[in-house]
């Protein structure tokens, strides 16, 4: 389970301004949906409605046909993860960050956490050396580390759901690629909604929409995208 739809979603931050005109979207359950576009284009704006920062304007989004205002807070953020672009750690250890408030987590308590999601894949999320650092104060963690830790973090929930908002965008390629490689593992047996703004990250999407100023304006599979230029 986990299908997600958007009917006819409107939404602006200010009600005279609309950032999101009438979308349509539909993600099978354990599918990956890719939304590119350009920045400004709406793409955080849809990802912020699914998680219910804010509510749409008109239309609906439905998880298996249920309309998500109908759904309680604390299921509906049980249901989804949010990898964000830009990660903001609590100058804590690593475990604190990746068990996020669970005080004081040793690698053992976070190992078991993460039972449900599957082991292997979760601690590929975590940075290297995470069992001997995991205990210390003070990150100083690169760019890649911080979104692995923010990576393992959502895992840790195992949610069935996962939105990854330009989550290696701002990395550089190598780590970028590193990154990705353990995104499309995790992607497996999850829906997924993956944000970016360039085609070549998501050649592994099952289907791409591309959004231009609050509308889609093309869907397709990544090859027939590239065909149509
Ligand atoms: P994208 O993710 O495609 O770059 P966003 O969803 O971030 O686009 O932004 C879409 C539009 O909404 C932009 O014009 C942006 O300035 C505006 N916007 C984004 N967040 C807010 C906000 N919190 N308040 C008001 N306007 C916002
Ligand atoms: P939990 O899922 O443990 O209840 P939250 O609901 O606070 O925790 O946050 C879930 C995820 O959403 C976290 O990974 C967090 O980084 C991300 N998140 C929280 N606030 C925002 C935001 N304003 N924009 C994007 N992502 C966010």
């Amino acid at each position: 389970d986990g299908a997600v739809r958007f009917e006819d979603v409107r939404f602006g931050y200010d009600p005279d301004r609309l950032i999101l005109k009438g979308i349509d979207l539909d993600v099978p359950a354990g599918g990956t949906l890719a939304v590119v576009g350009p920045s400004g284009a709406g793409k955080s704006t849809l990802a912020r409605l699914m998680y219910r920062f804010y509510d749409p304007t008109g239309g609906r989004i439905t998880i298996d046909g249920q309309d998500i205002a109908t759904v309680r807070q604390a299921s509906l953020r049980a249901a989804i993860g949010i990898v964000p672009q830009d990660t903001v750690l609590f100058n804590e250890t690593i475990g604190y960050n990746v068990a996020y408030g669970r005080k004081g987590a040793s690698a053992d308590e976070i190992h078991r956490a993460a039972s449900g999601a599957a082991i292997a894949d979760f601690v590929a999320t975590l940075p290297d050396g995470y069992d001997t650092r995991v205990g210390e104060r003070g990150l100083k963690l690169s760019g890649g580390e911080k979104q692995r830790v923010a990576i393992a973090r959502t895992l840790l929930k195992n949610p069935p759901i996962l939105i990854l908002d330009e989550a290696t965008s701002a990395l550089d390629s190598r780590t970028e690629a590193e990154i990705q490689e353990t995104l499309e593992r995790i992607e497996r047996g999850r829906t997924t909604i993956v944000i970016a703004h360039r085609l070549s990250t998501v050649v592994h999407a099952d289907r791409i929409v591309v959004l231009d100023a609050g509308r889609v304006v093309e869907r397709g599979t990544h090859a027939e995208l590239l065909r149509r230029g």
